[in-house]
């Protein structure tokens, strides 16, 4: 589970925009890139070439 503190200071490596972290998935999601960046040990992985392209039609909730 990733803290509110650290969800407030990361942002997209790609576009510095919001990232939504998404529980179900166990990644950061950022809409603008829809790209998906892994969350492993509870460090996300915030690497534009690691991150996976977002499919917004899989649920978050
Ligand atoms: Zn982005």
């Amino acid at each position: 589970m990733l803290s509110e503190e650290l969800l407030k200071v990361i942002a997209c490596p790609k576009c510095k925009g919001e990232l939504v972290y998404c529980p179900k998935r166990n990644e950061l999601r950022c809409y603008r890139c829809k790209l998906a960046y892994r969350i492993e040990d509870d460090i996300p992985i915030l690497l534009v070439e690691e991150a996976k392209p977002l499919n917004e039609d899989e649920p978050c909730e």
